[in-house]
């Protein structure tokens, strides 16, 4: 972001507005830790902020210091919209095309007139914000955000409660800084959030340490029916919707499953697939290590996208007919894969 979009951004800032600040769907730690950290800066600034969400997210997450003045768009219709429809400014956080909001809720961003303010890491991203900081060298948006707020040269109104929401997302979206976007000033930027506050201890265990018998046993069940494809050193993971069923599957309980995968020795490209009866799609989380682009995989293939080691997509196929594809494309990669 250049020097002078920050400084029309901080004159757009510096008298309060109806700001609306919106994460991807099937929020993450990500995704919320920068929406609510930047709804408390906001605040902060004395400017109307809300965070409004497309739809629910994990419990691990719900500790999260304003999550209680979140919206849901999925379920909180009328209330968002007119918020949407009234806004003057809308952040987009973590995602970067209107879809990633889900098609009900990108039917309401799109034609709004508000001045629209991306603040993404991933690729390719879409034409639609006025203002754009995208990055995709960025381990993480909160990192980004923390930049962002920099740049305006308030990093001194950084609070703990700002320092919580920061670090939560860099932490996990680093895999606990050790994914490779994982520079010295991520770990520079969370030094200075534990100065401000940020309590890293306490932090890790909400997040981490607060799983359920439950989740423990279906991660038995997904650890049982991971299969290993040496030659093109790959390795997959899949839970049907009758097994969620039998473990009492919640949001979230899956989250990290793939990297299990991924740590097998030798093995560079992870996937997992879960069925979803309610959504009548198999969802897909790709992992790589190195080169190999799941990005690129997951659009070619898989309807999704995300970063070159970390990818989300989807299937209408059935469980058995989205192994067969997968399986059957993965010779194309040979060359990738095998080295
Ligand atoms: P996950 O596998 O955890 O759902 O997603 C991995 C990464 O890819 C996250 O950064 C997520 O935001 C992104 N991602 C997931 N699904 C999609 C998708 O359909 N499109 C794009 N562009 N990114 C996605
Ligand atoms: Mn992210």
């Amino acid at each position: 972001m250049i020097k002078a979009q920050i400084s029309e951004i901080k004159a757009l800032l510096s008298a309060p507005k109806n700001i609306v600040i919106v994460p991807h769907r099937n929020p993450d730690g990500d995704a919320m830790g920068s929406t609510l950290a930047l709804y408390h800066y906001l605040k902060l600034n004395n400017h109307n902020a809300v965070v409004i969400a497309p739809n629910d997210y994990p419990d691990f997450l719900k500790w999260l210091p304003g999550d209680d003045t979140v919206l849901k768009f999925e379920t909180q219709l009328e209330e968002s919209s007119t918020l949407i429809n009234n806004a003057d400014i809308i952040f987009t956080l973590d995602f970067n095309a209107f879809h990633r909001a889900g098609n009900q809720m990108a039917h309401v961003l799109e034609p709004s007139t508000a001045i629209k303010i991306m603040i993404d890491h991933h690729q390719q991203p879409d034409d639609y914000a006025k203002y754009m900081y995208s990055d995709i060298s960025m381990s993480s948006t909160c990192e980004m955000v923390y930049n962002f707020i920099e740049m305006l040269g308030d990093d001194d109104k950084i609070n703990a409660t700002i320092a919580t929401c920061l670090y939560v997302g860099i932490m996990t979206d680093t895999g606990s800084f050790r994914f490779p976007a994982t520079t010295s000033r991520t770990h520079q930027v969370i030094g200075n959030l534990i100065e401000k506050g940020a309590e890293n201890s306490e932090i890790h265990n909400n997040i981490y340490d607060t799983n359920s018998y439950s989740r423990l046993q279906l991660l038995g069940r997904a650890m049982q029916n991971l299969k290993v494809i040496p030659e093109l050193r790959t390795a997959y993971i899949t839970l049907s919707q009758a097994e969620l069923d039998e473990f009492n599957f919640k949001k979230g309980d899956t989250e990290g499953f793939v990297n299990y995968a991924l740590s097998l020795k030798d093995i560079i490209f992870a996937a997992i697939f879960i069925e979803s009866q309610q959504d009548q799609i198999i969802k897909i989380s790709l992992r790589s290590k190195g080169e190999f682009s799941v990005n690129e995989f997951s659009r070619a293939h898989f309807h999704g996208g995300g970063h070159t080691n970390a990818a989300g997509g989807r299937s209408d196929d059935d469980m058995q007919t989205t192994i067969n594809k997968f399986i059957s494309i993965l010779p194309q990669y040979k060359q990738d894969l095998s080295q």
